[in-house]
């Protein structure tokens, strides 16, 4: 491990990916690399570029396919604590790209702070959801940022904000490689009507989404004023399967996958969906989730 001499305890040699995303499949990364703090981030980063080896940023793996045969390079997640912090500050919060959305909104819920029940069922990360501005019908976290906290290839640390920042549908303008954090700006409420609020999204996603199964949440992009389910549920493919992949039958969107599940047979259940749709109504869908 020579790439790594000195940093041993941050650092796994082909470390199997699945158990550290929802989808669960998927081979091993030739290294995972969990820094503490900013200045670990720097010196992986920097010998991982005078080495030219490739970096991947893992957030918490819920819109991520990984192949069978695994990465080849580093995957670098920032769960250590210099990236999972959240400081307060009246209505303004600090979290770290490492820190979990379940528990910024609980926070927020017994804080008071209202902004963020939209984001109630999303199982990612602060990074992840930044980087592509995650949300729905409830609300999207772009709206709530004031700032993030970035870093590029070269290890300089920088601050982007509004109105400089900009996010649209499941993206936004972050180019950086890493997102460190994001300060937000929420509203003061009492912690009883967000609770009510978080509670309505929790039902609403019960109902709707299949969240007993394995899945990474809606796989394609609802094309400009379509909604990508409906389209996939007229072309007559609810509960499709290839191998151990399926097209939920409770929500057209999400494919869900049993144990055993590889994934190819998700990339080929997906290009079926793709040729079928754009086959029947002449549109092609776009994938939300990212394969890597
Ligand atoms: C049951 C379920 C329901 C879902 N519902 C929704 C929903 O309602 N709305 C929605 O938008 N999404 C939803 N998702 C998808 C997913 O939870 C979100 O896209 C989430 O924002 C992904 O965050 P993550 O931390 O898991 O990112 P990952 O899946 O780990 O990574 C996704 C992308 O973000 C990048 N990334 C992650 N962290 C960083 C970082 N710190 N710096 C730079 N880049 C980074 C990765 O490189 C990758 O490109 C759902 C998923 C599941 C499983």
């Amino acid at each position: 491990m020579s790439l790594f001499k000195g940093l041993e305890q941050i650092v796994r040699c082909n470390y199997p990916l699945a158990g550290l995303t929802w989808y669960g499949i998927g081979g091993p990364a030739d290294y995972l690399v969990q820094p503490q703090d900013v200045g670990q981030l720097q010196e992986v980063v920097k010998r991982c570029q005078d080495a030219g080896v490739r970096i991947y940023v893992l957030g918490a793996g819920s819109n991520l396919l990984i192949p069978d045969e695994g990465v080849r390079g580093v995957v670098i997640k920032l769960d250590g604590p210099g990236f999972t912090q959240m400081r307060f500050d009246g209505e303004q919060v600090y979290a770290g790209a490492g820190v979990g959305l379940g528990a910024l909104v609980l926070e927020c819920v017994k804080r008071g702070l209202s902004g963020l029940e939209g984001l109630t069922g999303i199982p990612g990360s602060v990074g992840g959801a930044v980087k592509m501005n995650a949300g729905g019908r409830f609300g999207n976290i772009g709206t709530v940022i004031e700032s993030v906290t970035l870093m590029d290839i070269n290890g300089q640390v920088f601050q982007k904000a509004k109105p400089e920042l900009s996010f649209d549908y499941r993206s936004s303008n972050i180019a950086s490689k890493f997102i460190l954090g994001a300060t937000m700006r929420l509203a003061s409420a009492e912690p009883d009507q967000v609770l009510r609020s978080v509670q309505e999204v929790w039902i609403y996603k019960k109902n709707h989404q299949p969240l007993d199964a394995r899945s990474c949440g809606c796989a394609f992009k609802n094309p400009p004023g379509q909604s990508a389910g409906a389209l996939i549920e007229r072309a007559g493919l609810k509960g499709f399967k290839v191998g151990k992949a399926m097209v939920s039958d409770k929500h057209a969107n999400f494919i869900v996958v049993e144990p055993g599940c590889s994934s190819k047979d998700v990339l080929r259940l997906m290009e079926i969906i793709v040729d079928r749709v754009k086959g029947d109504f002449g549109i092609e869908l776009q994938r939300e989730i990212e394969v890597w």
